[in-house]
């Protein structure tokens, strides 16, 4: 293993170390360039406080300056520079009351969470792996550092963070960590809503979202989301689902990181049965779509199916129906997402897209435009996304004929869409302003008029011209 330090952390550890401290890469960027992953983000530990940090650099940001954290500015890039620290006792599973700077750097790698994340280097000493960091990254092992219950004892967090490398590296959780987690899962409740969202997030977007079932089984999730425990107990009685309604979920999930990663194996490959024609398919929907909105896809798979053991009805054929899950799954998505402080924009999509996952559209151009009128052109690109990978996590012997509906659907979608024609009020060829001038009251009725317009152009795109629309408005003022 070669460790080639980026030019600016090499520049800020020379620094350092030039005025006689110490200085080491640690944490994330370490690991992940063992790795040979990119690293998000290069983290700096020093012997150094911050006056002597700040003194020594010409732009820097106070940006956790009680903890001794100092963002230095190279260019455009921040890094954060740590001074030693050992962590105080830690009150309530939130925060450690203080903290406490050492000149040592072993103390300080003592207090990190686990030891994939507790090597340090410089190009001066190498790599500095004081507890089995090495050897648990080629193990693929998370472990903490030193007794877990323990450490978990100090901040709950870590053992969500447990989780959520397992996801991201694909690593397996030590036998005593995740005994420990087992134990100490209950904890998890004095954690704020944020410090859970982020850890949830990188979760759900990571290569093996379906480690989660690792935190439904230690009991972390019955904690900040217990409406996911009880779908994971929630059969389906029904020949479309082969899977609990659970089970399903966090399917539909691995389906939705694999549709943005179809070059390498999510989950570790159980969705191989996908074939290359929908990969294909769904990379038109997925080729614009930000990070942030795939957390939104992620969640909304997630979440889509929440409601169903709260309407589930059994026929008399012993058949499982689920009539309103939708609507009602709408509600539970927005006061989960919510209740863990995602942001509105989060809350919002999410919330539409759970409401319409299960909105069966004809394959035809005037059900379509009606479709993307009544739910929103601006997340029918996400929508497809979603109902494609709620029928790939269902009874594969009844996907083909779901899949091939749906194939057809988006064609006439993306016909609708090059032709331009009008699906929303915005797209009319007259708007309030037109109609204020032809003699109707400004006021409710101009809505009124526009709905009837646009319902008119949804059936018949071509009458969407000013003088017709007009004519239209007009007699119908006049009918009133
Ligand atoms: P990524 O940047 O991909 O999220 P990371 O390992 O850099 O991964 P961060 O959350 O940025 O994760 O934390 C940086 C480092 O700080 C970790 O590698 C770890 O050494 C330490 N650390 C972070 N949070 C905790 C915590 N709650 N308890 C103990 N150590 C922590």
């Amino acid at each position: 293993m070669e460790m080639i330090l980026p030019e600016d952390v090499s520049y800020i550890i020379n620094k350092l170390e030039d005025a006689g401290y110490e200085a080491y890469a640690v944490g994330g960027c370490v690991r992940d360039t063992i790795l040979g992953r990119k690293p998000l983000d290069w983290d700096i530990t020093t012997s150094a406080q911050p006056s002597f940090i700040k003194s020594c650099f010409k732009k820097t940001i106070d940006t956790g300056i009680q903890h001794g954290t100092v963002t230095v500015m190279i260019k455009d890039t921040g890094y954060e520079v740590t001074t030693y620290r050992i962590d105080g006792e830690y009150e309530d599973s939130r925060h450690p009351k203080s903290v406490e700077f050492t000149s040592s750097l072993r103390l300080d790698l003592e207090r990190r969470d686990f030891t994939v994340n507790a090597m340090a280097f410089n190009n001066k000493t190498g790599l500095v792996d004081e507890f089995g960091g090495i050897q648990d990254l080629k193990d693929g092992i998370i472990r903490c550092v030193g007794d877990a219950k323990s450490r978990f004892g100090e901040d709950a967090l870590r053992m969500l963070r447990a989780v959520r490398f397992s996801g991201q590296l694909g690593f397996d959780i030590e036998k005593k960590t995740l005994q420990a987690i087992s134990e100490m899962a209950g904890n998890l409740k004095a954690v704020s809503a944020e410090r859970i969202m982020t850890e949830l997030g990188k979760l759900l977007v990571s290569d093996n979202p379906g480690k989660i079932r690792e935190a439904h089984k230690t009991g972390l999730t019955k904690v900040f989301i217990p409406e996911f425990d009880k779908v994971m107990e929630a059969g389906q009685h029904n020949p479309h689902h082969i899977y609990t309604v659970g089970e399903h979920c966090i399917r539909s999930a691995g389906i939705m990181v694999q549709f943005f990663n179809s070059d390498r194996p999510i989950d570790g490959g159980i969705y191989n049965y996908i074939p290359t024609s929908v990969l294909k398919k769904v990379a038109d929907f997925t080729s614009d779509i930000d990070r942030k909105h795939q957390l939104m896809l992620c969640l909304s798979m997630l979440l889509h199916d929440i409601a169903k053991p709260e309407v589930m009805v059994i026929d008399e054929n012993g058949t499982g129906h689920f009539h309103g899950h939708p609507q009602v799954g709408e509600k539970m998505a927005s006061a989960i997402l919510k209740r863990l402080s995602f942001d509105n924009e989060t809350v919002s999509t999410v919330k539409r897209l759970v409401k319409h996952h299960d909105y069966r559209i004809v394959p035809e151009p005037r059900a379509v435009r009606r479709a993307v009128a009544k739910i929103g052109s601006d997340i029918m690109h996400m929508l497809f996304l979603v109902q494609y990978a709620d029928i790939l996590a269902q009874n594969p012997n009844t996907f083909a004929q779901k899949l091939g509906t749906l194939d057809s659907v988006t064609e006439v979608y993306k016909e609708v869409i090059a032709n331009k024609a009008p699906l929303c009020i915005k797209d009319l060829a007259v708007n309030g302003t037109d109609l204020i001038a032809s003699g109707v009251q400004k006021g409710p009725e101009i809505g009124r008029i526009l709905d009837k317009l646009l319902d008119i152009v949804l059936d018949e795109p071509e009458k969407n011209e000013k003088a017709l629309l007009l004519n239209y408005a007009y007699k119908e003022i006049s009918r009133r």
